[in-house]
């Protein structure tokens, strides 16, 4: 049995082709999930109609986001379809430290830059069951126009070149079974030995 809070938390990847389901994916882990903490990244794209900020993202200006690569507060970066997209360094670190997992939804640029910098991180890339219904999805949203459809599913394409990067592949079919499959790996990674090390003390000293 596990009486000890885990002294770090783990830090956790996800990306995705647009319109692969991620947001609910994620709403549904953070509603199953115990000491699970979803990172806001900051942005300068525009809000969409629903989206508010400190809640989706935190909307900042050019400059503002600018000034924070310049300070280094960002964790990484990226520029996507024109605009800067990045996460809080020290909101994370905070998290990390008070042994809380963190979830990220970046892309492929951003997901690598955290490879590189927190080698320890795992990297889950979600993918729809086939091409066909990634394009029925985007479809169906009907919110874009059909060259912006077009544009995403050919940005999909070069996305999938960056899937060997990622540990880990789940096809989101079904949102539960998706989150189901999250989920696993979460526990499997808390399990590496790494992570348990902390928990030695204690066995070494029951009597
Ligand atoms: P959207 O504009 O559709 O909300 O997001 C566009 C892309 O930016 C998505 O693939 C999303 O995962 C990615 N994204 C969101 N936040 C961040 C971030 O902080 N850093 C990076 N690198 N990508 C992000």
């Amino acid at each position: 049995m596990i009486r000890k809070k885990k002294n770090k938390g783990q830090l956790i990847v996800l990306s995705g082709p647009s319109g692969v389901g991620k947001s609910t994916v994620i709403a549904e882990l953070m509603s199953e999930r115990d000491n699970l903490f979803f990172s806001v990244s900051f942005t300068t794209r525009q809000p969409r109609v629903g989206e508010a900020d400190g809640v989706n993202y935190n909307f900042v200006s050019r400059d503002t986001f600018e000034g924070m690569i310049e300070r280094g507060e960002l964790l990484e970066y990226a520029e996507y379809v024109g605009n800067y997209y990045g996460t809080s360094l020290k909101v994370i670190q905070d998290k990390l430290d008070a042994g809380i997992d963190v979830l990220l939804d970046i892309e492929v640029q951003g997901a690598a830059k955290v490879r590189s910098k927190c080698p320890e991180a795992v990297l889950i890339f979600i993918i729809p069951p086939s091409f066909e219904e990634l394009s029925r999805r985007l479809h169906r949203r009907a919110t874009d126009q059909e060259d912006v459809i077009q544009g995403r599913l050919q940005k999909a394409r070069e996305e999938y070149r960056h899937i060997p990067q990622y540990d880990y592949m789940v096809v989101n079919d079904k949102v539960s079974d998706a989150a189901a499959e999250i989920v696993s790996i979460m526990t499997a990674e808390d399990c590496r030995t790494r992570n348990r090390l902390h928990l030695v003390d204690d066995v070494s000293t029951d009597r």
